[in-house]
Parts: C-alpha cells; sequence; structure tokens
C-alpha cells in the first residue's frame, strides 16, 4: 500500500498532539541538549557519510531485488525468495542477531486469468486487473454495464435501484499528483461498499492513470475479501465505455476472474541489529517493508527504501561507528496487504515497546528524502532539528508535524511510540505507484545514495543522543489525540477501530 496524508486523503484535521495535555515538564527536561559525544559523533558520522558515497552495493541490491527477484507480493515465491535474499544482506553487511520473525497473515489472494469482453452493442476485449481481496468469479458470467458516476459519498448510493443486478463502471479522476492518490483509494473504498449495498454484481473502475496502465490495490485494509467482486480496467477502454453509455448504448459485458484465494499462512518479517554499546536495551528502529505487488517489481514501492534501508546498515558498519541505543534494522512482510508486519512486530515485541525510543519508516519512493513526519507530535521537531543541522543537497529539509497513514509507520503512531515517516520528493512516484510500470529504470541511484545519508544521520543522531529522542505515550495520550485530530471517525472508515484498542492493532492497557 504506503499512505495518504491525513487532512487531502480523508478530510482529517491537521494531526497533531499541540493542545493535549501533555506532560510539559518532561518535555523540558528532554529538550536538553546533548553536547557531551559532540566530537567523536561528528568524526563517526564523516565515516559514514564516505561509506554511503560508496553506492556500489546499493546498486546491487536494487538490481537483485528488482530485477533478479522482481514482483514480492506476500506469501508468493517472489517474497520468499526475497526474505532469504534480506536476510543474507545483512549477513554480508556484517549485522548481528540476523534473524526472521513470523508474520501471520490472515487468507491468500492471487489473480487468476482476469478476462472481460464487451459483447454488445459491440464486441472488444477490456485490458483489465482484478483488485486485490476482490472476491472470484470463478466461471464467466453477463451482465449489463451501467454509469457508476465518480465513486465518490453517495454516487452510487442515489442510483441504487438501477444498479441491482448490474456492473456499475465507476470514472475515478485521473491522478495528476501524489495527494490524489489518498483519494482514489478512499473513493475507491466508498464505491465498494456502496455497490454491495445496492447489490451490484461487480464493480469496474476506471484507471487512473493514462496509457492503460493497470496496478492493484487493496480496497479494505481489514485483512478480509471485498463482498463485491472488482477490476481496474484501462483508462483508454473504460472512458469508450462510459462514451457508449452517455450515447445511451446498452452495454453488455461477460467477466471471467477466477482470482486464487485461500486459508491463513505465514510470512515474515527480516530483523537485524547493530547492538548498543551503553543502552543496548533501548531500541531505535529503522525499517522499510520488503513486500509489494506482483504487477511491476516493486522498485519505487518499496525496493529503493529496502536498498537504502541495507545501505544505511552496511555504512554504519563499515564506518565503525558504535551507537549508544541498539539499532534494529526491519525489513516488514505483508505491508500491501494491510500493515500486517508491523503489526506482528509489535505483538511480539510488545514487551519491550516501552524500550524503543524512535520507529523510522521508509515507503514513498525513490526521490530525494526531504523531511520526517512526526506523526502528530510537534515536540519531536526541535529534536530533529538538533541532529540534522545539515540540510544536505536539498537545500533544507521539510519536517512536518502531519501523520501519514496507510504505512507501517501508523502502527508505532498507535502505540504512542515516537515515529518519524520519511518524506520524500514524490514527483517520480505516484504516476507508477502500484502499477506495471514501477520498475527500476525509474530509480535514480544518486537520490538513493542521498536519502540514505540522511537517513543514517537521523538513526545515528536519535541512537547516540544523550536523553531519549521521545517518550512512549500512554493510551489515554493517544486517544485523546486521535478523538482531538478527528482522526477516530478515519479509523473507523478503514475498519480499524474496532480492532485497536483491545488487541492486535493498538496497546494493550495501561
Ligand atoms: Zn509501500
Amino acid at each position: 500500500m504506503a499512505f495518504s496524508l491525513l487532512q487531502h486523503g480523508f478530510h482529517g484535521a491537521c494531526a497533531t498532539f499541540d493542545s493535549l495535555s501533555f506532560p510539559r515538564v518532561a518535555i523540558v527536561f528532554l529538550l536538553a541538549c546533548d553536547v557531551a559525544a559532540g566530537t567523536s559523533a561528528s568524526a563517526a558520522l564523516s565515516r559514514v557519510r564516505e561509506a554511503v558515497q560508496d553506492s556500489t552495493g546499493l546498486e546491487a541490491d536494487l538490481r537483485a531485488l528488482c530485477d533478479g527477484i522482481g514482483p514480492r507480493m506476500a506469501g508468493t515465491k517472489g517474497m520468499r525468495r526475497a526474505l532469504e535474499w534480506g536476510r543474507q544482506s545483512f549477513l554480508e553487511a556484517g549485522l548481528s542477531n540476523v534473524r526472521f520473525d513470523a508474520v501471520p497473515m490472515p487468507m491468500r489472494w492471487e489473480e487468476g486469468a482476469t478476462r472481460i469482453d464487451v459483447i454488445e452493442p459491440t464486441v472488444f476485449p477490456v485490458r483489465a486487473a482484478a483488485s486485490a481481496l476482490s472476491p472470484a468469479i470463478p466461471r464467466a458470467i453477463e451482465a449489463e454495464l451501467v454509469d457508476g458516476g465518480p465513486g465518490n459519498q453517495g454516487s452510487i448510493s442515489r442510483k441504487a435501484a438501477s444498479i441491482r443486478g448490474k456492473v456499475p463502471l465507476v470514472k475515478l479522476d485521473e491522478v495528476r499528483s501524489f495527494d490524489d492518490l489518498a483519494i482514489e483509494q478512499r473513493d475507491a473504498m466508498l464505491a465498494i461498499r456502496e455497490a454491495e449495498q445496492a447489490g451490484a454484481v461487480a464493480v469496474l473502475f476506471v484507471s487512473t492513470r493514462p496509457h492503460r496502465l493497470l496496478y492493484r490495490h487493496v480496497n479494505n485494509i481489514a485483512g478480509r475479501l471485498d463482498k463485491v467482486p472488482s477490476a481496474i480496467v484501462a483508462r483508454e477502454d473504460g472512458l469508450r465505455l462510459l462514451r457508449l453509455l452517455r450515447d445511451g448504448a446498452r452495454v453488455r459485458i461477460r467477466l471471467e476472474m477466477p482470482n486464487r484465494i485461500g486459508g491463513p499462512y505465514e510470512t515474515a518479517n527480516v530483523v537485524a541489529e547493530i547492538p548498543g554499546q551503553d543502552l543496548a536495551n533501548e531500541v531505535v528502529l529503522v525499517s522499510a517493508h520488503l513486500d509489494s505487488w506482483d504487477m511491476g517489481t516493486g522498485c519505487l514501492d518499496n525496493a529503493a527504501n529496502v536498498a537504502l534501508v541495507i545501505h544505511v546498515a552496511r555504512s554504519i558498519r563499515a564506518a565503525g561507528a558504535l551507537p549508544k541505543r541498539t539499532m534494529r534494522f526491519v525489513l516488514f512482510g505483508g505491508e500491501e496487504l494491510g500493515l500486517f508486519g508491523s503489526l506482528a512486530y509489535v505483538d511480539r515485541y510488545r514487551s519491550e515497546l516501552d524500550l524503543h525510543v524512535a520507529a523510522i519508516v521508509h515507503d514513498m519512493g525513490g526521490g530525494p528524502l526531504v523531511g520526517y513526519s512526526v506523526g502528530g507530535r510537534e515536540q519531536l521537531l526541535p529534536r530533529l532539528d538538533e541532529i540534522l543541522e545539515d540540510p544536505g543537497p536539498s537545500g533544507e529539509y521539510r519536517h512536518t508535524r502531519e501523520a501519514f497513514f496507510l504505512s507501517d509507520n501508523f502502527t508505532f503512531v498507535l502505540q504512542g511510540i515516537p515515529s518519524l515517516f520519511a518524506v520524500q520528493d514524490t514527483s517520480g512516484f505516484f504516476l507508477t505507484y502500484h502499477s506495471e510500470a514501477d520498475t527500476l529504470d525509474k530509480v535514480q541511484v544518486s537520490n538513493v545514495t542521498d536519502s540514505a545519508f540522511v537517513a543514517a544521520s537521523a538513526a545515528l543522531g536519535i541512537a547516540n543522543r544523550q536523553s531519549r529522542f521521545g517518550e512512549r505515550l500512554n493510551e489515554r495520550q493517544v486517544l485523546n489525540w486521535l478523538h482531538r485530530a478527528g482522526l477516530v471517525r478515519h479509523l473507523r472508515f478503514l475498519e480499524v477501530w474496532d480492532s485497536w484498542r483491545p488487541t492486535a492493532r493498538g496497546r494493550a492497557g495501561r
């Protein structure tokens, strides 16, 4: 999956902890800078910078993961190869405690031989891809196609009577920016739910990308099948069909979507460490998700950031930098299907989460890393400024207090763990997002190299900070923030609210 900017994607307010009854005394105390480690830390950082600039290993990793292994959907052979590759890469980088942690997945899903043909008023094949977690249409059926409108709230419900037993064709807007992706995702989720209530046979979405480009993502993150089958159709085919419908033609189609659906299984997270020297039980988590969708080779999403995380680890080891706290590097599995890798992580390490001083997640393509989102915790911004003084090639960091969700970082935000989400330039990202065209030719190695130095500086700076980068918030503080920022209804919309507090997605008591 990836992420949605809160206020764009789901009409939320900018989510911050600003006006909460926050333990300010503690914050003032924590803001005391540490200068003690000054000289040796900056010498270590220069050595890390030199090591990062040798991009030989980084380039080899990108080629191995994107071209050699290719698509890595959870539960597939590609993902199993990628997991073993990730383990080997950490070992070769000289990390310790390299291991797999099991990640339970709720159900298997793979596309079969999707086939959609127009059979009336003329005959032509429609280029299409099944939505992930769509139920199957195992044998071909014939149905009438109707105009499903733009897919935003009410656009299907309003004409429910004319949609029953038919297939609405929903025209989502073409994406022209990264933020548009969030709207696409929200509207597709809405359309599916309204189509289900209207008794539609299936839903077809006009691709939001031009030039017959197809892509895949989920329409729910609750780890269940949708109730109505759906597919994306090439924008050019979809627009032709809408013109026919708007000219008054009766359009009939034949659909076959033999998606392969199965029971629970396990994938894994790859975990590796550089043990801390003084405060080894405190953890700075540095992560990216390893799984991808199956249509392209998942290079911007998210091989570029997997390679970045490995390169950060390799460079810190090569430079001989010895962090005060333990740096734990994690390649998450199962993110695209519903953040299952990070959910399994917080389950497994629940008793250690108070000792996580930061969780850093990279999942925004291969563009330059221009700053970090602090997940609503404005108080972390000055601490970031302390750590990242050198603005690097971007000229100026653009940190933001805004919280992003629909990536693994939000799992840690909900746990009250200080969370950083790497904000990257997305100008080359949104068009190929989750599509067939997310391939290695879109990645500029120099961007990843520059970003890796920012990421290494941030992670090492947090690991070496005299005092903790941030305290863990308790459940009440997180809950207050969710309410005040107006996020509860978004979590309800995403069907994760009910499961958040008592079980896997949230904090157990306290
Ligand atoms: Zn991603």
